[in-house]
């Protein structure tokens, strides 16, 4: 029920796992984080209290300046490591939260075409619809883009490429979702809390806002795909 990105300096993974313990409080039943070490998709995911994903990340660390994390709320598929996010379909790792109401027809869909399933969860049309765009030979922001509007339901998302090492991708659609501003660094999450031990600066998305996030800066873009401007605030009293 949580989500973070960081596209930063320093690796990453600790970070993450860190801001997301900043959202324990919304409750969850499993946890995982995915980065791209030395260019390639990585994860580590675990059932339980984020205490069991430290443990795995203690054992197998990850490297990568780049990451997304997640808690896990189940909603489709029960909750063990398979079912955890974040979610991986070829080039593509994603996760997220809320439910996509639509996905039995999309998974149906991608099925026939030949599209193997991984877990149980509705998350997981998501990154395979946007691994088709890619296989098309969309960029990756025309193959979100693409994907998003096949969507329907509640969802925030994060999504981050292989071959990318300078983007991830957020959406936002009923679950509240915030872009955190850093030096050189920028970050994504469920809200300022998570994002307080790095930047005070937010935006928070809009229903129907998309963000591609660079090391450099972040454009926000609606459902029509126009760019779209949104405040910069200072949260205050979540330090
Ligand atoms: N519906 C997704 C799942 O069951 C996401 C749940 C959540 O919001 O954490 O995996």
């Amino acid at each position: 029920c949580g989500i973070v990105g960081i596209v930063g300096h320093s690796p990453v993974a600790p970070l993450i796992v860190d801001a997301l313990k900043r959202l324990e409080y919304r409750g969850y039943d499993s946890a995982g984080v995915a980065t791209l070490d030395h260019g390639d998709l990585a994860r580590r995911r675990a059932e339980g209290k984020l205490v069991n994903l430290e443990r795995r990340l203690a054992s197998e660390p990850l490297g990568g300046t780049i990451g997304i994390g997640h808690t896990r709320w189940a909603t489709h598929g029960v909750p063990n490591e398979t079912n955890a996010h974040p979610h991986f379909a070829e080039n593509v790792a994603i996760v997220h939260n809320g439910i996509i109401e639509n996905f039995a027809e999309l998974r149906d869909e991608l099925s026939s075409e030949g599209f193997v399933f991984t877990s149980q969860t509705d998350t997981e049309v998501v990154a395979h619809l946007i691994a088709r765009e890619l296989r098309q030979g969309k960029a990756p922001q025309e193959a979100a883009f693409n994907a998003l509007k096949r969507l329907r339901g509640a969802f925030a998302l994060a999504i981050m490429f292989r071959g990318d090492e300078d983007m991830i991708i957020g959406a936002r659609n009923g679950p509240p979702l915030a872009v955190g501003h850093g030096e050189g660094e920028m970050y994504l999450g469920s809200d300022a809390i998570a994002l307080a031990p790095f930047t005070d600066s937010i935006t928070y998305l809009e229903d129907g806002d998309w963000v591609i996030v660079r090391r450099g800066g972040m454009q926000i873009f609606d459902m029509d795909g126009q760019p779209v401007e949104r405040a910069c605030q200072k949260s205050i009293g979540t330090s």
